[in-house]
């Protein structure tokens, strides 16, 4: 076993049940991967040995009784650290939850062990998965094991540079406003953010509930829609999770995608898309037509008012989500002479700039007097940009996009200007604000060996589509064109 061995879900698969390694082998074989490379990567916060090696030693059991296998069994994953693990540091990124530990499992981990996921440990994001570099993280930024020196992408960092450093063969992150996608395009790996309600939330730590969705990391769109098909459907934990069918993703993820029509939308080739990006997008649609997609052009007309939108509602659901932090009932307490001062001390020492910065903005935003001005706006806003995509999808199957308008920039590059950060979220929060289905795809990279991100987004519940035409521009080799 080659300590850079490709492990895929069906490769781990038929090597455990032709007893060719074993599962203990197998976790002990990424431990090792993370020791030799997590000082340098920093993806990884905590690591589970003790669940994983239980873990292990029942799928061993399985196969020394000859059972049949669950659908994950033994591959070894990796969760972001937004995501509640019973007995399990949970930080979130944040040194207000340094030494927090988790009641229970979130439902997504709990179904992946289920089906015999090991888990491996939780990655690191930045502090409650806002920020688009991992720069904001309390512990440290992440390597970008793609493109040395450069940031992994955000706020799913770690799940994206552990799954392309080969240290998971399947990782989980959240998407809020692109946080799966765009560490996904970084990082040269697919990543999938689902519709809204598709996966449930229960056990992530809210950040902002209208918008946050999990969704997988993996090397191939296969085993994303393996991931997927295990952690998507209804929960009873989660009221706002759907109840709706769910195909079988891996079983229909071969049809023919000849005839699809293909939209590009005007607003997404403007000002602002770096030229080489630019290029390899194109190149990817143009992959698509030959594959026999339809291109069709599309107009989404209040893109220029997404960004404002998103840091409207997400840093308004933040703060009234992130008031529980007060030193009383999570995490870290400040102690001081009167409960007022405990609060603002806890808070001040516990938050990192950029939260600080958004509870500031969203407190703002719903104050009485503003909230017409801003909050009640933005969501007026976030209808039209949806109604956007409802007309766009009346005349296409799918929307092709850059996933983000700039290839991984340098880690520190960005750090002093929040709204420059903030700007380069411009083709993501679009999907996100309208509850949209997206997944990125690696097309190639620039001259510089820059991993660039091809965007393919579907109606709600549409992910058995986008799977589809992932995996189609995946086999027609669109990843290293
Ligand atoms: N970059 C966006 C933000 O900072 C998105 C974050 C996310 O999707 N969690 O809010």
């Amino acid at each position: 076993m080659s300590a850079s061995a490709n492990w895929t879900i069906s490769s781990v698969r038929d090597a455990l049940t032709a007893k060719k390694v074993s599962a203990r082998e197998l976790t002990d074989d990424y431990f090792g991967r993370i020791e030799r490379k997590n000082s340098e990567l920093n993806a990884f916060l905590t690591l589970s040995k003790d669940r994983a090696y239980k873990q292990a030693a029942a799928v061993d059991g399985l196969v020394a009784k000859g059972s049949s296998l669950p659908r994950l069994a033994g591959v070894p994953i990796a969760v972001k650290d937004v995501l509640s693990t019973e007995g399990v540091r949970t930080t979130c990124g944040s040194k207000i939850l340094e030494n927090y530990t988790a009641l229970y499992d979130a439902t997504a981990i709990a179904r992946l062990e289920a089906a015999g996921a090991v888990l491996l440990g939780k990655t690191n994001c930045d502090e409650f998965a806002m920020g688009s570099s991992n720069e904001n993280s309390a512990y440290g930024a992440v390597q970008n094991p793609a493109a040395p020196g450069r940031v992994p992408g955000g706020s799913s960092g770690g799940s994206a540079a552990a799954v392309a450093a080969n240290l998971a063969v399947v990782s989980l992150g959240t998407d809020t406003g692109g946080s799966i996608r765009q560490p996904g395009a970084y990082c040269g790996i697919p990543a999938m953010m689902p519709t809204y309600g598709r996966v449930s939330r229960y056990g992530l730590v809210a950040f902002a509930s209208s918008l946050d969705r999990i969704g997988p990391f993996a090397q191939t769109v296969r085993d994303i829609a393996e991931v997927f098909s295990v952690i998507a459907g209804w929960d009873q934990n989660d009221s706002t999770s759907a109840n709706v069918p769910r195909p079988d993703y891996v079983a229909d993820i071969d049809k023919p995608v000849s005839g699809m029509r293909i939209g590009v939308p005007d607003e997404y080739f403007a000002a602002g898309l770096d030229p080489e990006v630019r290029t390899k997008v194109e190149a990817g649609i143009a992959l698509l037509e030959k594959i026999g997609c339809k291109r069709v052009s599309i107009r989404l007309p209040h893109t220029d008012y997404a960004i404002a939108t998103y840091y409207i509602i997400a840093t308004a659901e933040a703060s009234s989500n992130l008031a529980r932090y007060d030193g009383v009932r999570y995490g870290l307490r400040t102690n001081a002479a009167t409960l007022s001062d405990m609060y603002r001390k806890t808070r001040r020492n516990g938050f990192g700039a950029e939260v600080k910065r958004r509870i500031m903005l969203g407190t703002y935003a719903l104050s009485s007097g503003y909230y017409d001005a801003y909050y009640l706006r933005a969501q007026k806003v976030r209808s039209l940009i949806a109604r956007d995509f409802a007309e766009a999808f009346g005349q296409v199957d799918a929307i092709v996009t850059p996933t983000s308008p700039v290839p991984p920039f340098k880690l520190g590059e960005r750090t002093a200007d929040p709204l420059q950060m903030y700007l380069a979220d411009i083709y993501t929060v679009t999907g996100s604000l309208a509850g949209l289905p997206a997944i990125s795809v690696p097309c190639g990279k620039t001259p510089e060996k820059l991993p660039v991100g091809m965007q393919i987004v579907g109606p709600h519940f549409s992910e058995g589509r986008v799977l589809q035409i992932a995996n189609a521009f995946e086999r027609a080799g669109g990843f290293a064109i």
